[in-house]
């Protein structure tokens, strides 16, 4: 999986005590709805707008990072914003939707690495507001929600999930463009 970064003008935003990540999914089944599609819709007039904001947004070939894991976004109420990074996961209707989910699995289980958080941290949209998010997910589709985090737990445990970091930083600007 490719890790590339399409930075938010995030100056502004406030700190993030991350002691969680929060899965999405897009609910955006658009041809062409993939993760740069995000990057640049979170740059529109309408995203401002609604002001909503996340970390990351992962497809079938890549992630993109949009935020710093020491700023807060706004993807799932107050204290889902104030304490976790926010992950969606595309579902675009022209792309291979488990394989954007296992990448997610993938981009999970990296950041646990890099934050020291436990497994246990990571929770649905739903666990936060009751939103029916990852809505795919929740319905089994590619696969469980237990499966998931199953998947995430096995990359965690795996020794390729060390190899290819040489650089961690709080901001995380460079590093993750730097783990394959
Ligand atoms: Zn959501």
């Amino acid at each position: 999986m490719k890790s590339v970064i399409s930075l938010l003008d995030y100056k502004e935003f406030p700190e993030l005590n991350v002691k969680g990540i929060c899965i999405h999914d897009t609910g955006n089944s658009l041809v062409g709805a993939d993760a740069l599609w995000h990057a640049r819709y979170l740059n529109t007039q309408h995203a401002k707008n609604r002001g909503v904001s996340w970390h990351f947004s992962v497809d079938e070939i890549q992630s993109v990072q949009h935020l710093p894991i020491d700023k807060a976004g706004k993807h799932a109420g107050r204290i889902a914003n104030e304490t976790t990074i926010g992950i969606e996961i595309c579902v675009n209707s022209d792309s291979d939707i488990e394989q954007s989910h296992i990448n997610g699995a993938l981009l999970t289980a990296k950041l646990l690495y890099i934050t020291g958080l436990p497994i246990s941290s990571v929770a649905q949209h739903f666990d936060y507001t009751g939103k029916n998010c990852p809505e795919l997910m929740r319905s089994g589709i590619p696969f469980t929600w237990e499966k998931f985090i199953d998947q995430v737990q096995s990359y965690l445990s795996a020794e390729n999930i060390t190899n290819g970091v040489r650089e961690i930083t709080p901001f995380l600007e460079k590093s993750m463009s730097e783990i394959v």
